[in-house]
């Protein structure tokens, strides 16, 4: 039911129907803060979504907040009430779209030593290069000696991604340190960074500019911002989201990028690698699938020999 899933429904926007998101809202939130008490906060965090009836991943650390979580309308409004009660979270802001019960699977409130890991030591996030999506937009529109950089992991710009945009081959944020010689010839260029909802640009943009990149902006908000307001305008494919929906959409001027792995044809039907070891997530379309099993496995795997007779794994795939 992919076909139901929008961006900025409900309360920040009303373009489209509202009833979806005042239904069973999925909230998408960070921010960077001192946190001194990270397990305590946890423990008042699980209980509190516990009591609310909320499912979804917190994740908490010295350095803030970071969390995505979908419940029934009111539940989600007392935890949005709750959170800005307190004074660190008092400005955070809430970015939502449209859910429902099986969205996320279960409750996850952890502590962690960064709220998204990069591990390249000690770096204050940047603030003070932030483009809101007006200001982005025309920028990319008019800036001859921009360039734009999608820091989101390798199948997340296989489903969507602005044009023209330069992506990373890389499968998890933290492996962008290494990433960055491939991207030496952009350090004088005007950098027009963004990632999903912000949270990996303030600390990817920190990185770059400790490094040496001259010109660093990033998109406010991240594609989920941008997407309230500009929709699809140089936008193409959908959004890759951590959670059961795998991708949300603009329905409207929806310029589908997304490939099978195999054939080629158009999907955004994500699936991981039926050989366990690898695992990896790639898009492969439903027909070709049902048509010859082997393609569930990626075409690393497929090239190396296996099948789906020989590839280890513990659940069988299901279509
Ligand atoms: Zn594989």
């Amino acid at each position: 039911m992919a076909d139901q899933w929008y961006f900025g429904a409900g309360r920040l926007s009303r373009k489209v129907p509202p009833d979806m998101t005042e239904v069973f809202p999925v909230i998408l939130f960070y921010k960077y803060v001192e946190v001194a008490d990270p397990a305590e906060f946890a423990t008042a965090q699980r209980e509190l979504c516990l009591e609310l009836g909320l499912k979804g991943r917190v994740l908490i650390a010295n350095e803030g907040i970071n969390g995505t979580l979908a419940g029934p309308s009111a539940a989600i409004d007392c935890y949005t009430e709750a959170l800005k009660q307190d004074a660190r979270f008092s400005d955070i802001t809430f970015k939502l779209s449209a859910g429902d019960p099986g969205t996320f699977p279960k409750l996850v409130v952890k502590v962690r030593k960064e709220i998204v890991t990069l591990n390249a030591g000690d770096l204050e996030p940047d603030r003070d290069n932030l483009l809101n999506p007006s200001a982005w937009k025309e920028r990319m529109e008019s800036d001859p000696d921009a360039v734009v950089l999608d820091v989101r992991n390798r199948y997340e710009t296989d489903a969507g991604r602005f044009e023209n945009a330069i992506v990373c081959g890389i499968e998890h944020f933290r492996e962008l340190p290494g990433y960055l010689e491939e991207l030496e010839p952009l350090k004088e260029k005007h950098v027009l960074m963004y990632c999903t909802g912000g949270v990996r640009c303030e600390k990817a943009s920190a990185l770059l500019r400790q490094r040496g990149f001259q010109h660093v902006h990033q998109l406010e908000g991240g594609i989920v911002s941008y997407q309230e307001q500009f929709g699809n305008e140089h936008w193409l494919g959908e959004c890759f989201v951590f959670d059961q929906r795998m991708t949300v959409k603009v329905e409207q001027g929806l310029k589908q990028i997304g490939r099978c792995a195999h054939t080629g044809g158009v999907t955004s039907r994500f699936v991981n690698c039926l050989h366990d070891p690898c695992h990896k997530l790639f898009l492969v379309s439903e027909s070709a699938e049902r048509a010859n099993p082997d393609l569930r496995l990626c075409p690393e795997c497929l090239a190396a020999g296996l099948t789906s007779e020989t590839a280890e794994y513990r659940q069988p795939a299901s279509l």
